[in-house]
């Protein structure tokens, strides 16, 4: 029995509101490999796509490194016409 945790990575699409995203998934464990961090020793990995979206927002706030763009439609730019609740 082997207590090293030897992954396999595969790359896999994964998608969450809207946000696509081609990540290192494991096929042993499941777990999905932060693509800023890598799969070295500073790797992060999470359990869901969830998590590891919201794992690379923190990365924004951390270095400023990343900047996250939307080419969604974003027309919002006045505030003051919250109506939505
Ligand atoms: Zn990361």
């Amino acid at each position: 029995m082997s207590l090293q945790w030897e992954p396999q990575w595969e790359e896999t699409k994964v998608e969450y509101k809207g946000i696509r995203l081609i990540v290192l998934v494991d096929r042993v464990t499941g777990l999905y490999a932060c693509p800023i961090c890598g799969i070295g020793d500073r790797a992060t990995y999470t359990f869901t796509v969830k998590d590891l979206v919201l794992h690379m927002y923190a990365h924004t706030r951390k270095s400023e490194k990343v900047i996250i763009t939307s080419t969604a439609s974003v027309s919002e730019e006045k505030r003051g016409e919250d109506e939505e609740e």
